[in-house]
């Protein structure tokens, strides 16, 4: 299928319009339009290759959401015209013991990422949502729950599996306190959906400009990680922290802030940290921990509960050809809290926006 979006053609340039090829439908495939594309850190730490993995040309994006326009021959969860939505993963062996549980993003032998991965089949590149039209198997597209608004949903995609999981893995219950480190897309998502599973929650920002807004989103009170004073009044304070810093930083100033047995969760920075005391570790028996998206069920599960609490992201909606001064903003954290990509746009001249 002939497709077209914005590409990433290596690690320095902007990214520039690019047409290029989808596979063709297989029988348990479905093919869709994309409606709405959220923009991820992520997206702007693989296109300029941060981690080090990076082949281009390459289409980000892995907060999606569109309609299905045909379906495989063998597919019996869609069809035409339902709303679906891709997260960050595409595929995986389906048969390891992570995957026959669910924990598909935990796959042995590695799950299928939505871009700058690999197909299975094939070994063909795969792309992702910052295109019109989209190709995925059944089982990794999600169902859109009727009534969420879908030009708010792309984000929870990834920003909201990627809190939703650890909070579910730490069971955390009504009148837990969870702490989130950075409120940016992820961290403002954490807020919602801990406030929503009923936590007492405490925003870790570096300063206390965004204050105001973490209270609306529904935390009980931000503390600025910069006030010593105040961090160190806020001893023992947590259960669970979620540290979604997309950088490399020092934890040690958030471990005394978690309770015995505590556990701080990385969701943000891959690759390495500055080196931790371990004093906080030990003398607390407090623990580092990460956590990467979340499996396909606890996904839905996920949207479901966001359905059901009226939990969405607050988003800016931009033109797919202001990709390149979002991803400048995001750099700087001047998001509030999510661009997310009308795809409509990727076809009308800009004056008629
Ligand atoms: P984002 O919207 O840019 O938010 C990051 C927030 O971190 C900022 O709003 C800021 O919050 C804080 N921050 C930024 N620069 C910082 C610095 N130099 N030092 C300390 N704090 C800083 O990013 P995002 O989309 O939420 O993504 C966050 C990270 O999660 C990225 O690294 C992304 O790759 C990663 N990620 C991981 C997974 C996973 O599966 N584990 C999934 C998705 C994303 P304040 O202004 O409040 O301090
Ligand atoms: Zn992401
Ligand atoms: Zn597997």
């Amino acid at each position: 299928m002939r497709t077209t979006g914005y590409a990433a053609l290596d690690a320095a340039s902007p990214l520039a319009r690019f047409d290029f090829e989808r596979r063709g439908l297989r029988p348990n495939d479905v093919a869709f339009e994309v409606l709405y594309c959220g923009i991820c850190h992520s997206d702007l730490h693989q296109a300029r290759n941060d981690w080090g993995w990076s082949e281009y040309p390459m289409v980000p994006g892995h907060e999606i959401v569109g309609r299905v326009t045909q379906v495989g021959a063998a597919v019996t969860r869609y069809r035409e015209g339902d709303h679906v939505a891709v997260g960050c993963m595409v595929d995986s062996c389906r048969s390891c013991d992570q995957c026959r549980k669910g924990e598909e993003q935990l796959c042995r032998e590695g799950n299928t990422q939505t871009y700058n991965g690999r197909d299975r089949i094939t070994c063909e590149a795969t792309q992702g949502g910052y295109s019109k039209h989209m190709v995925v198997r059944e089982e990794f597209a999600l169902r859109v729950p009727d009534g969420l608004d879908l030009s708010r949903t792309a984000p929870l995609l990834c920003a909201g599996i990627t809190t939703y999981s650890p909070m579910r893995t730490w069971n955390v219950v009504p009148g837990s306190r969870v702490g989130v480190v950075g409120l940016g897309g992820l961290g403002h998502m954490a807020v919602k959906i801990a406030a929503g599973m009923g936590a007492d929650v405490t925003v870790l920002s570096r300063t206390r400009d965004k204050e105001g807004d973490a209270l609306s989103l529904g935390a009980n009170r931000l503390l600025a990680s910069s006030d010593e004073e105040a961090m160190a009044q806020a001893a023992n304070s947590l259960d669970l922290i979620i540290d979604t810093v997309p950088v490399k930083h020092d934890v040690t100033p958030y471990l005394p802030l978690l309770d015995i047995d505590g556990t701080l969760v990385l969701v943000g920075q891959i690759g390495p940290l500055a080196e931790p005391s371990t004093v906080p570790l030990l003398l607390g028996r407090r623990r580092i921990a990460g956590s990467p998206i979340g499996g396909i069920a606890e996904t839905q599960e996920m949207l479901d509960f966001c359905a059901a609490k009226n939990i969405l992201p607050d988003c800016e909606m931009i033109r797919m050809d202001e990709i390149n001064h979002a991803f400048e903003r995001m750099e700087k954290a001047d998001v509030r809290y999510r661009f997310v990509i009308d795809m409509a746009t990727l076809d009308q001249p800009a004056d008629a926006a």
